[in-house]
């Protein structure tokens, strides 16, 4: 296991790359704490693969370095970083059992048989595949056979880290959660370091200790799953993180405090604004409440949709031209026309995207 940090690292695939747009991966510093469950979780096209693959050795960066517990490893192969990675789509041989399956990395590595036997027997127990190690991989399911995918990924004992690439996109939607709490479960019991890839927040927000947020080639926050829910750093993670996710509402800034069509919403003392800059407000439906009569202020508004979301109803009104949705529980008394008013704790200005207060 290892320490993992990438120290101002950035990445082009192109030569000569001259704007902001030819980077797939814009100036990055990370550190992965040994032993941590993380998600790296961004939208298609982010730079999450470009990521992984620099970590694992299949792409040298433009720039930057790669350290394991403090070794520069930038230039080394990668069969020398003892990094285990699961993909999209299981890879098992076919004609092999499943005990010749788990048992391979190890072999491989002249690991003695008497080990290999044990080793094998416990990473089976682990994922439940004891009762199938003589069957040959042919004949299993998707999950099945990406559970072996994942088990060869678990038998080394010698990995610095193992990296899942989007590893339950072909497992079938009702089994996809089982998978998912046994990885978690796994990590629990292993302790190795796990980075997992996905562009869904919700596998992202299960399985991680630490998420790892990408856009457009730059990490935007990392954070516990709770602090990206209550305090989004850009307002790209307010927008993609939660269901519905954050409203972004433009705002002026004037006598410390941000407005909307010249009423107060939320302070703000740092962010007048002095040059072309873009201000918002930003407050997640879960922080906003909607009442009738308007005696001690709010913003005006009116609904426009009423959605059922199970336990809640999702809510959008309209005040001053744009769109607030807010959450409330079933069987609550929706006006047709009210003011709305944002928790001063949970609202935040965002100046260019970024957190401001
Ligand atoms: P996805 O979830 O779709 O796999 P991603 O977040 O993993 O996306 P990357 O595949 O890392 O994103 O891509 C990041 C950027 O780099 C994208 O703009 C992509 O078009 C570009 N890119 C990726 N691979 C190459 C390549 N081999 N040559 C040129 N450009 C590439």
């Amino acid at each position: 296991m290892a320490r993992i940090v990438l120290d101002t690292l950035r990445h082009a695939y192109g030569p000569a790359p001259a704007s902001d747009g030819d980077w797939a991966l814009k100036r990055l510093d990370l550190e992965w704490e040994d032993g941590g469950a993380y998600a790296l979780l961004g939208p298609s096209g982010c730079g999450k693969t470009t990521l992984l693959s620099i970590i694992s050795g299949l792409l040298k960066p433009t720039e930057g370095r790669v350290l394991f517990d403090g070794t520069d490893v930038t230039a080394l192969p990668p069969d020398r970083r003892h990094i285990a990675q699961v993909f999209q789509f299981p890879v098992v041989y076919d004609t092999m059992s499943v005990y010749d399956n788990l048992a391979f990395p190890l072999r491989n590595r002249g690991v003695a048989e008497r080990d290999v036997d044990a080793r094998v027997r416990e990473i089976a127990g682990m994922i439940d595949l004891t009762h199938m190690l003589e069957r040959r991989a042919a004949g299993l399911t998707a999950d099945g056979k990406q559970k072996i995918s994942l088990g060869r990924g678990l038998v080394r004992s010698d990995v610095n880290a193992i990296m899942f690439d989007e590893p339950l996109t072909v497992i079938d939607p009702h089994l996809k959660w089982q998978l998912r709490s046994k990885l978690k479960e796994l990590h629990q019991r292993v302790h190795t370091t796990m980075i997992y890839v996905t562009h869904d927040q919700t596998e992202a927000l299960t399985f991680a200790d630490k998420v790892v947020v990408m856009n457009q080639g730059e990490v935007v926050q990392i954070g516990t799953p709770v602090e990206l829910f209550e305090r989004p750093q850009h307002t790209f993670v307010g927008h993609f993180i939660g269901s519905p996710g954050m409203n972004v509402l433009p705002c002026e800034v004037s006598g410390g405090k941000a407005l909307i069509g010249g009423i107060a919403v939320a302070d703000c003392q740092t962010a007048e604004a002095t040059g072309p800059v873009r201000l918002e407000v930003g407050v997640r439906p879960e922080f906003v409440s909607f009442v009738e009569g308007g005696e001690e202020g709010g913003l005006p508004a009116r609904t426009v949709k009423v959605s059922d979301a199970g336990r809640f109803s999702i809510v959008e009104t309209q005040a001053f031209g744009h769109v607030v949705k807010l959450l409330v529980p079933e069987g609550t008394r929706i006006p047709s026309e009210g003011v709305l008013r944002f928790d001063p704790e949970r609202t935040a200005v965002y100046r260019d995207g970024w957190i401001v207060n």
